[in-house]
């Protein structure tokens, strides 16, 4: 897990967004940018703060349109949020997230250990659920809820 802060490159985006059949423009880009440069999965009022450091012209209405917009064609999702602002995300792959109940961030879990976690849930409980509630399961979402705590190794 690492905390990249780096700009993606220009033609990459150009082509990405035109595999996602979504016209580039430069403000698109800003807001594509700075939500993949961000491992907290930002609120798009974080997203707007930071933008206004760099790019002076750009409105919150804009940033949220335009999060909308990269949701729609798959370049990014919107995380669903206990109450507060929603949170997004620029993977778009499956993935699990720890929310830090502090501070209302959220980090990916790294893949593997998510796709372990999840290929260990005990089928009979699942099989259970579906047949006592009539309801067909094609996929369990997870969110680990805690505090940061790194490891203190000078003791
Ligand atoms: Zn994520």
């Amino acid at each position: 897990m690492s905390q990249q802060s780096h700009t993606l490159d220009e033609a990459a985006v150009v082509n990405l967004f035109a595999q996602h059949h979504l016209r580039f423009t430069r403000q698109r880009y800003a807001v594509y940018n700075a939500l993949a440069s961000e491992a907290t999965h930002p609120t798009a009022d974080q997203l707007f703060q930071k933008l206004s450091n760099t790019d002076a012209g750009i409105s919150l209405a804009t940033v949220y349109n335009t999060l909308e917009v990269l949701v729609k064609a798959s370049l990014a999702q919107k995380l669903a949020d206990g109450g507060t602002s929603a949170r997004y995300d620029a993977t778009v792959d499956e993935h699990l997230h720890l929310r830090d109940r502090t501070t209302g961030t959220l980090a990916d879990v790294p893949v593997n250990l998510g796709k372990r976690l999840l290929d260990n849930l005990p089928a009979n409980i699942l099989h259970e659920i579906e047949s006592e509630l009539g309801f067909s399961i094609n996929r369990v979402q997870i969110e680990l809820v805690g505090e940061y705590a790194p490891p203190t190794s000078d003791h």
